[in-house]
């Protein structure tokens, strides 16, 4: 393993932001990464003592969920954990780990191959399965959680492997406790799911029957729902390879029903839906084509030097080449803004901020 300096971040992540980081480096097992986390010592810290400044690292997957806005002037540890392995079965479900470092677009294809069900309609969305569990990723009425079985992660500091069950994570939408209680504590190194044997069908989320009918399903399987689910994903989302960005920006916000009805009497358009709690979620990509820089200008499709809002989905926002960080980030606080001055209603970033 090789700890390289002032290395060029801009491979690393889909936004495409020309960045330094001080230190990087890549591991491919947990006993690589508790290594780095020695030398790490040795390497960094008398540097960073003698600076005065806090020592600081980052654990990297496929850079599809962060915006850099500024050079990291610490480790970054990108993780390479490969692996897939069936732990047991029993009637109804097989059990399944997944190194932290693999695909997840991989990962869900070869669980479709062996007809293990569940994944299917979080088809290719980017990114590695280390960094599934932390945002709680979903799509298309299904989230890693409903999956989930548990993960074994390693604490950075005192370098002990932990596992953590699907309470200990506390998930939420686009959430979990490696979001907050402990953020920037762990290295997950690999997450295991149960995948159920005999698939159960979500087909009523988004366009997913209209492309299945598209595509002349008669026989339902978990293989058309994928290929339904990475048609309309490919036509509807910008692909990183051609513009910078990481998905959605900005989550969904959920408000309390009596705000909801004052603001569809105000604006009968407005796109939301109920909560099991009683809330309803609101759809930030009408909300902010509904506002601009200008009256008469929506963000939608606005372009700022080469930091943008995406032509087909607000909710994207986007590196047409050569944007800093730090202009995509002005943009989406501009954005932040004029949503809450006309809706009344504050948006909160789904991507991580460097
Ligand atoms: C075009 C596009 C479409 C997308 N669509 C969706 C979608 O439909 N649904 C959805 O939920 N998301 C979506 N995303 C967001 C993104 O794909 C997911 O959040 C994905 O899980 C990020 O994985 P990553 O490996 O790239 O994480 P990274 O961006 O590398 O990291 C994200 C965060 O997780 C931390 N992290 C990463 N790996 C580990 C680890 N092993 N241990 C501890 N911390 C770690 C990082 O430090 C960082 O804070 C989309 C992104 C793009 C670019």
């Amino acid at each position: 393993m090789q700890i390289q300096e002032n290395i060029s971040l801009r491979p690393y992540n889909t936004f495409g932001i020309n960045v330094s980081a001080r230190y990087f480096s890549v591991f491919s097992s947990a006993d690589q990464l508790s290594e780095l986390l020695d030398s790490r010592l040795q390497t960094l810290s008398s540097a960073k003592a003698a600076e005065g400044k806090p020592d600081s690292r980052l654990i990297l997957g496929g850079g599809s969920n962060i915006l850099f806005t500024r050079n990291f002037d610490g480790l970054v540890l990108k993780n390479d954990i490969k692996g897939i392995e069936e732990l047991h079965e029993d009637e109804e479900y097989v059990y399944v780990r997944a190194g932290a470092g693999e695909n997840w677009h991989g990962f869900v294809q070869y669980c479709i191959n062996r007809n293990w069900a569940g994944l299917e309609n979080l088809s290719l969305i980017p990114g590695n399965v280390g960094a599934s569990p932390m945002q709680n990723i979903g799509a298309y009425g299904v989230e890693v959680e409903d999956l989930f079985w548990d993960l074994e992660a390693i604490h950075l500091q005192e370098k002990k492997l932990h596992t953590f069950t699907k309470t200990d994570c506390q998930f939420g939408y686009r959430d979990s406790v490696f979001k907050h209680k402990f953020k920037n504590e762990f290295a997950i190194v690999n997450v295991s799911f149960r995948l159920r044997k005999k698939p159960v069908f979500h087909t009523s989320y988004g366009a997913i029957q209209q492309e299945l009918e598209r595509l002349g399903v008669h026989d339902l399987s978990i293989r058309a729902i994928s290929d339904a689910v990475i048609n309309i994903r490919r036509s509807k989302l910008p692909d990183p390879e051609e513009i910078g960005n990481a998905g959605s920006f900005f989550k969904n916000p959920s408000v309390p029903k009596i705000l909801y009805e004052a603001l569809k009497i105000k604006y009968p358009n407005i796109v939301g839906y109920i909560n099991a709690d009683g809330s309803v979620k609101l759809a930030a990509g009408w909300m902010i084509e509904q506002c601009g820089p200008r009256d008469s200008v929506s963000w939608k499709g606005y372009r700022s030097g080469d930091a943008g809002c995406h032509a087909k989905q607000a909710l994207v926002l986007v590196n047409y080449g050569n944007a800093m960080g730090d202009e995509i980030f002005e943009l989406s606080e501009k954005i932040v803004k004029s949503v809450k001055e006309k809706f009344g209603v504050e948006l909160e970033r789904e991507v991580n901020i460097i």
